[in-house]
């Protein structure tokens, strides 16, 4: 699934192009797509967009008139451009085109668990989808992240995931976090201490920071609204890498399912807490 810096690298790709154009037609192919009526979609006719903007793994077209739809790509959703009225392939769910322009944006979701929302309101973010988000960790800051997590008691690897507590970070970056964290992904969040929690944090910034900076992982079939790959998979650590040796130590990477998920980790470098005691004392 697209995490922050997949669908940070693709609003900024539809940022660049679509901005400042006016929407000429909106088909919608597959009904599901859309939740809502199909007639709200009418309603984007004739206005300009203003912005595009990520909220979590979510992605936000504003228009004027207070007008805004809503993306979530899940797990395969995908922008594309083509020529103006070229056929559609199957998996291909909605087509908008643009006045004066001879191509057409176009969204595609083999797995069609995405979807779209219209919105019609002056503060988006407070809509039913986006308003349970937690903070964005490239926003949040510094000095909040400590009082964020104390009030937590979950593991590290599903709190990681909640996107209650932080927006936008799923599985592929949540394991890279805790490796540069040197973080066991079954931690119960409680037991940190003021060091580890800080260590948490530098990592999580860090982690992401750099995956936006390579435009993303591309893994799957996950390439920008411009159709190019991401870079990030090529400095992927842990994840995807069971049996690989860790980059670090060594040591081969172990998977391990949490919560349903596919969890990398390093058992060196990534120690359990409690377990070290118990190793000190064998020695
Ligand atoms: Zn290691």
């Amino acid at each position: 699934m697209p995490e922050l810096p997949e669908v940070e690298t693709i609003a900024a790709s539809l940022r660049k192009k679509i901005v400042g154009l006016e929407i000429e037609e909106i088909e919608l192919f597959l009904p599901k797509l859309l939740r809502g009526d199909a007639a709200e979609l009418q309603r984007f006719k004739g206005q300009k967009i203003i912005g595009v903007r990520r909220r979590g793994k979510m992605l936000l077209l504003s228009c004027e008139d207070d007008l805004h739809l809503l993306f979530h790509l899940k797990m395969t959703g995908q922008f594309y451009w083509t020529k103006k009225g070229e056929p559609r392939d199957a998996p291909t769910h909605l087509g908008v085109s643009f006045k004066d322009l001879d191509r057409e944006l176009r969204f595609r979701d083999v797995r069609k668990f995405g979807f779209l929302r219209c919105l019609e309101t002056p503060s988006p973010f407070d809509c039913e989808e986006l308003r349970p988000l937690g903070p964005e960790p490239l926003e949040l800051d510094d000095r909040d992240f400590p009082g964020l997590i104390s009030r937590r008691k979950g593991r590290l690897k599903s709190l990681l995931l909640d996107q209650s507590f932080l927006a936008g970070i799923g599985n592929i970056y949540a394991d890279e976090i805790l490796f540069e964290a040197g973080l066991h992904p079954l931690t119960p969040a409680s037991r940190l201490s003021k060091k580890e929690i800080g260590r948490l944090w530098s990592a999580i910034r860090r982690i992401l920071k750099k995956a936006v900076a390579a435009g993303g992982s591309s893994i799957r079939d996950y390439k920008d609204a411009d159709g190019m790959d991401g870079l990030f998979q090529n400095d992927h650590r842990v994840y995807g890498r069971k049996g690989l040796p860790c980059p670090r130590c060594g040591a081969n990477v172990r998977r391990l399912v949490i919560g349903g998920r596919a969890s990398f980790f390093c058992p060196r470098c990534q120690r359990k807490k409690g377990r070290q005691k118990l190793t000190t004392r064998r020695v």
